[in-house]
């Protein structure tokens, strides 16, 4: 089967037989993680999100600022 790649509009040839839902799948073109996901019966990739990593910036720069004030 053949899937877009979100971020770069690439074509990703992947084998169905060989691909699980929810394996990581790096684009070859600009390089990011997509991860597989099947909606009905339609299969369509999703970018690895990252806002766990920025939220926990956040939290970081919150105790700094707790750090200070004792
Ligand atoms: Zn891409």
């Amino acid at each position: 089967m053949e899937l877009e790649c979100p971020e770069c509009g690439a074509i990703i040839e992947l084998d169905e037989d060989e691909t699980e839902i929810g394996q990581e799948i790096e684009c070859p073109e600009c390089g990011t993680i997509l991860i597989l996901r099947k909606r009905g019966k339609k299969f369509f990739l999703e970018p690895l999100e990252e806002e766990e990593l920025e939220e926990a910036d956040e939290d970081e720069d919150e105790t700094e600022a707790e750090e200070e004030d004792y």
